[in-house]
């Protein structure tokens, strides 16, 4: 059993499992490969000076892979409550089990309409709809969460990539009790 699974390799799900996996909870993330990121060039996300969208995805996965997240590619083809958590059922015929769920899956909101997570419509251009989040990034269903574009963020990088840190600082707080914070010294 997974402590969280992230459903989205994009700027919300990898930065997400960077912090979840970095502040050592057990993390998975299954990516389908189906993500907008892949087909941008940036010039507008801070401290890098340029970058293809291949790239970032590329060392999105890597920095998430250092700390210990697994990372599977596959499509999620829902998401189901079980007696002690929730399960994800994978194209491969593979079911990964789960205390938490961070949907980042972009404009992808299949998994989320199937679950029963309430959604509205978009209000960025080009996003028709979204999953409904409290402040924090809480779905309707308990154990779920969503970030980055299906939350109807701004639809730039940057912000998604936030978005994702922000709703694993989140989780991580509640598994652990208390408000967290990853700050590191200066080697
Ligand atoms: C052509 C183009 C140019 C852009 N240029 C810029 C720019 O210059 N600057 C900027 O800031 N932003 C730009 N953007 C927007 C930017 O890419 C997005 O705002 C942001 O990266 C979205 O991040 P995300 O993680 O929310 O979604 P995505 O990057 O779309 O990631 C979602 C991920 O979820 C996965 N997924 C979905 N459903 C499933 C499933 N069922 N099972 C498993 N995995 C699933 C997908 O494979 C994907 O990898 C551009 C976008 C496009 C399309």
């Amino acid at each position: 059993m997974y402590e969280i699974a992230i459903i989205g390799a994009g700027p919300a799900g990898a930065s997400a499992a960077l912090f979840t996996a970095k502040a050592g909870k057990k993390t998975v993330v299954i990516d389908s490969d189906k993500g907008m990121t892949k087909r941008a060039w940036f010039e507008n996300y801070y401290g890098i000076e340029e970058i293809s969208g291949p790239q970032l995805i590329d060392i999105g996965i890597k920095q998430f892979q250092k700390f210990g997240a697994e990372y599977k590619q596959a499509a999620a083809t829902a998401i189901e409550k079980t007696a002690d958590g929730l399960q994800v059922n994978l194209d491969s015929g593979e079911t990964v089990s789960a205390k938490h769920v961070i949907l980042a899956s972009g404009i992808h909101v299949d998994l989320a309409e199937k679950l029963g997570l309430t959604t509205k419509p978009g209000t960025e251009p080009r996003i028709k709809t979204i999953v409904d989040v409290d402040s924090q990034g809480k779905t309707n269903v308990e154990g779920v969460w969503a970030a980055g574009t299906i939350t109807g963020v701004s639809v730039h990088a940057v912000i998604t990539a936030g978005d994702g840190a922000k709703v694993a600082i989140n989780v991580i707080s509640e598994l652990n009790g208390e408000r967290y914070v990853d700050h590191d010294l200066l080697k």
